[in-house]
C-alpha cells in the first residue's frame, strides 16, 4: 500500500488542521505568488495565507531588511520597550497612512494576531461605554478567542466554544434578507423597541467585505450609515480590517471610499508584510483609556515584524500600487463573471471589490471539486461561506500579470473539467 504523502501530519498532528490542508502534497518553498512542494511542482497561489500575504512570499525588499537587521543584531523581541525598529514603524505608519488620510489615531499592539486586536477593540468599547453587549453581523467572522467567537457568525465554530456566548446581538448584514429590506432600518427598530429588552450596545463590529462569511460585500452608502447608526446610538464603530485592509480591496484601508471614520479598527495578516504575525490596534485617541498594562501580553512587541512592516508600507507612499490592485482586480472580476454567464447550470455568481473576489457555486459540492481541479493543474485556491459554496480568488497584491492571467486560465480549465 502507498504511503500518503502526508503521513507524518496524519499520524502526529491534530485533526483540527483545516485551511490548504486537504491539498495532498508537502510544500516546500515559496516565492512572490508561487509554491513549490517537495517534488518541485509548481503551484499559483491564489490564497496568499488567507490576506497574511498581500506582498508575495519571500518578499525580496522585505527580506533584505529584515536580514540587514538580524545580521546589524538588532533587538528582536522586546515586550514594550521603545525600540528604533518599533520608532520606524510607528513614524512611517504616520507618514504614509494615517495623515495623508487625514486620521488620527493611536497605535497599539494587541498581541501577534488577529483575534488579539479584535479582543483588544471589544474590550476597550466595552470600557470606553461602559456597555457590554457588542452588535456583530451574519455570516461574520472575527477570530477563534472567547470574545472574538462570541462576534462570530458560524455556529460550527461557535458550538466549539463550549460555552454560551454572551453579550452579543448578531443583526443582518447589509442584502441578508435580499435588496428589499432595509438592515439599518430593522437594527433602528431593534434598540427603539423597548419591549424587547436589550441593553444598549457598546460598540458594532463590521467586515466591509465578509472573508470567512463568502464574500459578502457591504456597499458604501450602508457603510455610511452603519456609520450614523452608531453615532446616533452612543455606539463605537469597529472596523475589522484583518482580512480586507492592508490594499487587499484597492485602498489602504477597506472602508476609504465610503468616507466613514471607525472609532477602533483592527489590522493583522499582513500588516506584518512578510508573514510575520504583528496586529495593531488603531484607537481614535478620545477612546485612549486603557491604564498602562490593562491588556498586555508578551509577542506584543515583534522586532522583524516591525522592519518587514516598515518596508512593507513603502507600497503606500504613491497611488500606483491602489491603480495596480484594481487593475488586476478587474481582470479577476471579468474572468469570473465570465464564468458564470458560460455555466448557467451551476448556479454561480461572482462578487468582490479589489482582488477579494469570489465565485459562488448555486451546486452543492462543486465549489470543492473546482478548488481540487484547480489544484491538480498547479493552482491554489480556498472556500469560504457557511457551506464552503464561494470559491475565493485572492492573490497576493503583488502577482505579476503573466502570473495572474495563467491562474485565471486554470481556473477556467478547471470549472470546464468540472461542468456536469
Ligand atoms: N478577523 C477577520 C476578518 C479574519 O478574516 C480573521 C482570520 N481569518 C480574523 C479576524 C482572525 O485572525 P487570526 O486568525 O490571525 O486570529
Amino acid at each position: 500500500k502507498l504511503r500518503s504523502p502526508l503521513h507524518v501530519f496524519e499520524r502526529f498532528e491534530s485533526e483540527v488542521r483545516s485551511y490548504c490542508r486537504s491539498f495532498p502534497t508537502v510544500f516546500d518553498k515559496a516565492k512572490g505568488s508561487k509554491l513549490w512542494d517537495r517534488e518541485g511542482r509548481e503551484y499559483i497561489d491564489f490564497f496568499a495565507g488567507a490576506g497574511a500575504l498581500n506582498y508575495g512570499h519571500n518578499n525580496p525588499q522585505m527580506k533584505a531588511k529584515i536580514i540587514e537587521y538580524m545580521m546589524d543584531d538588532g533587538v528582536t523581541h522586546s515586550l514594550d520597550m521603545a525600540t528604533v525598529a518599533k520608532e520606524k514603524l510607528l513614524q512611517k505608519f504616520q507618514e504614509v497612512i494615517l495623515q495623508p488620510r487625514g486620521f488620527e489615531y493611536k497605535v497599539m499592539f494587541p498581541g501577534p494576531t488577529g483575534t488579539n486586536s479584535v479582543e483588544s477593540a471589544l474590550k476597550l468599547a466595552r470600557k470606553v461605554t461602559g456597555r457590554e453587549v457588542i452588535m456583530s453581523f451574519t455570516n461574520a467572522f472575527h477570530g477563534m478567542t472567547i470574545g472574538s467567537l462570541a462576534v462570530t457568525g458560524n455556529k460550527f465554530k461557535r458550538d466549539g466554544a463550549g460555552i454560551a456566548l454572551p453579550h452579543t446581538l448578531s443583526m443582518p448584514y447589509e442584502n441578508y434578507f435580499g435588496e428589499d429590506v432595509d438592515t439599518i432600518d430593522y437594527m433602528e427598530r431593534y434598540l427603539e423597541d423597548n419591549g424587547s429588552g436589550v441593553s444598549l450596545p457598546a460598540g458594532i463590529i463590521l467586515e466591509t467585505v465578509q472573508g470567512e462569511g463568502g464574500i459578502n460585500v457591504a456597499s458604501f452608502e450602508w457603510m455610511k450609515k452603519v456609520e450614523a447608526f452608531c453615532r446616533r446610538w452612543g455606539i463605537l464603530l469597529i472596523v475589522d480590517d484583518v482580512q480586507v485592509g492592508c490594499g487587499r480591496t484597492g485602498t489602504f484601508f477597506s472602508f476609504e471610499k465610503a468616507g466613514i471614520q471607525p472609532d477602533i479598527i483592527c489590522l493583522s495578516k499582513s500588516i506584518g508584510g512578510f508573514g510575520i504575525p504583528l496586529a495593531l490596534t488603531l484607537i481614535k485617541p478620545e477612546h485612549d483609556v486603557w491604564e498602562p498594562g490593562e491588556h498586555n501580553g508578551t509577542f506584543r512587541g515583534h522586532n522583524l515584524a516591525f522592519v518587514a512592516a516598515t518596508e512593507a508600507l513603502s507600497y503606500w507612499e504613491d497611488d500606483q500600487f491602489s491603480q495596480e490592485i484594481t487593475r488586476k482586480g478587474e481582470m479577476v472580476e471579468a474572468c469570473l463573471q465570465g464564468l458564470a454567464e458560460r455555466y448557467p447550470e451551476m448556479e454561480a455568481k461572482a462578487r468582490g471589490r479589489g482582488l477579494m473576489q469570489g465565485i459562488e457555486i448555486g451546486v452543492e459540492g462543486l465549489s470543492d471539486e473546482i478548488c481540487k481541479a484547480a489544484f491538480e493543474r498547479g493552482l491554489i485556491m480556498e472556500t469560504s461561506g457557511p457551506n464552503g459554496e464561494v470559491v475565493k480568488v485572492m492573490p497576493p497584491l503583488t502577482i505579476v500579470e503573466e502570473e495572474l492571467k495563467q491562474g485565471l486560465r486554470i481556473l477556467e480549465e478547471s470549472f470546464a473539467t468540472c461542468k456536469q
